[in-house]
């Protein structure tokens, strides 16, 4: 069997256009603040987004969008909840009784919630749902992406990693899966001095456009290190951060609907 065969249909009330998962080599690196950003981004554009909280183990989307509704179920399926701004969230912190709860699944656990995420929950009308995937390229990551369809990936990389390494881990696995890399978004790039303005790389100088370079691949924004941005996640108000990082992977996203 090839390995497209083993996509699995989403539910049959669902209606989503176009997927797109987000990558990172490891934890802590902004890949979930990347989804956010990428998913506010898209919703100023006035397109309907759903966001599917695949990071099972470290479920960080409804605290940044100050969602804490509770999942509705039918026989039919669930739904999402949906955020102030119109974002449609499924998360494993919006069904634990408590969000503080530890989730200590091993892999095929994990992979099976994800499964849950896609065929049991019911999404209405999505325009472009992004993937916050489990943290690097292993075998849960894999396993989503074998489970869902999927019409792109960004890749988030900080300067501390080796990035070179990890774009090379993405992108053999994108191959194996035959999705298309949208691109790099490297976070934490650089610090800008409130008082001057000045920018300092602080964890040294950027190698996310070489690294591009090398795979063939478009540097699709870089985030700043930014206190007030992490206050705002931290207090659920990502949908009323000003200013847009993430303009050129917008745009690179709508191109999708071409
Ligand atoms: P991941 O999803 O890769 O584990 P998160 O997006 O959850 O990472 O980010 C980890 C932590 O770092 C969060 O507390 C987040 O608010 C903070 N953070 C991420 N990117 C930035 C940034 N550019 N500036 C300031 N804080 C950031």
């Amino acid at each position: 069997r090839k390995l497209k065969d083993f996509h699995e249909d989403p539910n049959e009330l669902s209606d989503i256009r176009h997927v797109i998962a987000v990558v990172s080599g490891k934890g802590g690196v902004g890949k979930s603040l990347v989804t956010g950003l990428l998913s506010v981004a898209m919703a100023r554009k006035g397109k309907h987004v759903g966001i599917m909280d695949a990071d099972i183990t470290g479920p960080s989307i409804p605290k940044m969008f100050g969602t804490t509704g509770e999942v509705r179920g039918t026989s039919a399926g669930a739904y999402p909840v949906t955020t102030a701004g119109g974002i449609d969230i499924v998360s494993m912190n919006l069904l634990l009784e408590n969000s503080t709860d530890p989730v200590v699944w091993r892999g095929p656990v994990i992979s099976g919630v994800v499964k849950q995420f896609w065929h049991d929950f019911i999404w209405q009308d999505v325009d472009y749902m992004f993937v916050d995937m489990p943290p690097g390229t292993g075998d849960v990551p894999l396993t989503v992406m074998q489970t869902i369809r999927l019409d792109g990936i960004v890749i988030v990389t900080s300067p501390q990693e080796l990035v070179s390494m990890i774009v090379e881990k993405a992108v053999k696995m994108a191959e194996a899966m035959k999705v298309p890399i949208l691109g790099l978004v490297e976070n934490m790039s650089y610090f800008e001095c409130p008082d001057c303005g000045k920018r300092h790389e602080i964890y040294g100088k950027s190698h996310v456009e070489e690294v591009a370079a090398q795979y063939g691949l478009d540097v699709l924004g870089r985030i700043p290190i930014k206190p007030e941005l992490a206050a705002q996640c931290d207090a659920g108000q990502i949908e009323t951060v000003e200013g847009n990082y993430l303009s050129e992977a917008a745009a690179k996203i709508l191109e999708l609907d071409k």
